[in-house]
């Protein structure tokens, strides 16, 4: 085997076990905050300040994704 080779192995080696610490970390943390209202479960007016509504796209700003 060629020394490029080896390094080509050695590289794809990295990127799965990088991989595979990331869905496991993913695994490991399901909950996730919400990024339409950055975890705080309330939209802000843009227009008016001080007025806000419920966020609709997650449940008190937690998001629960499996498994990435
Ligand atoms: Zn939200």
């Amino acid at each position: 085997m060629s020394e490029a080779a080896q390094g080509g192995v050695i590289f794809a080696a990295i990127v799965i076990i990088a991989i595979i610490a990331l869905a496991w970390s993913a695994g490991r943390h399901p909950m996730s905050s919400c990024r339409s209202c950055k975890g705080t479960g309330i939209r802000r007016s843009w227009l008016l300040p001080g007025r806000w509504r419920n966020c609709t796209s997650c449940s008190a700003g937690v998001i629960n994704r499996r498994p990435l």
